[in-house]
């Protein structure tokens, strides 16, 4: 079976910069007085699929999270797996678009290779390459704000170490060994590669159940676009019921870590 017809775990790290763990943990009471916080993280960069997104979060008054391949839309760009076609991504004229509209847009590499599996020195250049194309092309990008999400979610020590010393933060397996003592590296599971409406719909319902927290879901297209895609009318449907949940926040990565750094150097 294809590894990517497995559940995925992916998990967000943050860098240093002098923050403790705990005092971030005590601050995550969600930044609007919430006790949970909800990110859906759409990855790869689907046109249509984050259009009709952008769309859906801001009819419910809210940001959308989208991670994008920084060459998908250069004549260089290859498919990758049956997945991300090059037919099927934007470029950074969307991009700035939807960052304009109040949406985040943040790196998902140059090309979408599993980066864990090339040469260190390799990898190492294929992700200034796109932390550069980033800070020329996307309006307002800061290396310093971006959350890196790395393709797969694969990655090495020595990757994660590199990425965060040139980033906010980044994206990666849970199973790390340097992730498990890191409260803002938060498990979170992605499906595929069919539809992911009612598996979506019960990490949510369990999340809700909780004491609460912070659930990041790695989520692609919509409809017939991508790896696991949800159907818009069930991301549409869900938004009206979530934002009625008096205890939940929903927000996109970076505008989390960004808060609670600016939070933890007050
Ligand atoms: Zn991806």
């Amino acid at each position: 079976m294809n590894k990517r017809t497995f559940i995925k775990s992916t998990v967000l790290g943050i860098s240093s910069l002098g923050l403790g763990c705990s005092s971030l943990l005590n601050k995550n009471q969600g930044l609007t007085g919430k006790t949970h916080s909800l990110t859906l993280s759409f990855d790869d960069g689907f046109k249509k699929s984050f259009y009709k997104v952008a769309e859906i979060f801001e009819a419910h008054g809210l940001s959308a999270c989208f991670n994008v391949i920084a060459s998908g839309h250069l004549p260089s760009f290859q498919k990758v797996d049956d997945w991300i076609l090059p037919e099927l991504l934007g470029n950074f004229d969307d991009w700035n678009a939807l960052k304009r509209r109040g949406h985040e847009v943040m790196p998902h590499s140059w090309k979408h290779l599993n980066l864990a599996r090339q040469p260190l020195e390799e990898s190492k250049e294929l992700i200034l390459k796109c932390l550069d194309y980033f800070t020329e092309n996307l309006e307002g990008y800061e290396n310093e704000e971006a959350v890196f999400n790395f393709p797969f979610n694969s990655s090495t020590q020595e990757l994660e170490e590199f990425t965060l010393s040139k980033v906010l933060a980044i994206r990666s397996y849970e199973n790390n060994e340097s992730s498990k003592d890191n409260l803002f590296r938060k498990g979170c599971r992605t499906m595929g590669p069919t539809n992911i409406d009612s598996w979506v719909d019960k990490q949510i319902k369990n999340f809700l159940k909780s004491k609460g927290g912070w659930l990041v879901l790695n989520v692609h297209g919509l409809d017939d676009e991508g790896w696991g895609p949800m159907s818009s009318d069930f991301l549409s449907k869900l938004l009206t019921k979530l934002i009625s949940v008096e205890k939940l926040e929903i927000l996109p990565t970076g505008y989390v870590l960004n808060n609670l750094k600016a939070l933890d150097t007050q």
